[in-house]
């Protein structure tokens, strides 16, 4: 391991950058994720709220974009993975990488 990322490590920077592209499934209430597919190397993320620490209004589930750090709740798991594959219905990031990709030609995408 190189100085570079050592210090890297140290300040945090390296798992803030990298962290993103591996799974989040030994985050405490974690229930299933999904690879963002507006967002390369990123996921979407479902956890039980109350066990992540995240609060939605109540809701049981939580649903994170983990690319852009927005997030939304439901009380049904169904849902949850439906935003989970969607990830545009909640971010509007992915919002806008979505409106984006559609007016592309397609050779350009
Ligand atoms: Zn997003």
């Amino acid at each position: 391991m190189s100085w570079v990322i050592i210090l890297a490590n140290e300040f945090g920077l390296f798992s803030e950058r990298y962290s993103d592209m591996k799974s989040h499934r030994d985050d405490s209430g974690f229930v299933v994720e999904r690879e963002n597919y507006l967002v390369k190397d990123f996921k979407v993320v479902v956890y039980v709220s109350s066990e992540q620490g995240i609060d939605v209004d109540d809701n049981k589930y939580a649903i994170v974009c983990d690319a852009h750090g927005t997030l939304c709740g439901t009380d049904i798991l169904r849902d949850a993975r439906s935003f989970m594959r969607n990830p545009d219905r909640f971010c509007e990031d992915c919002q806008r990488i979505n409106e984006m990709s559609k007016e592309l030609p397609i050779e350009e995408i």
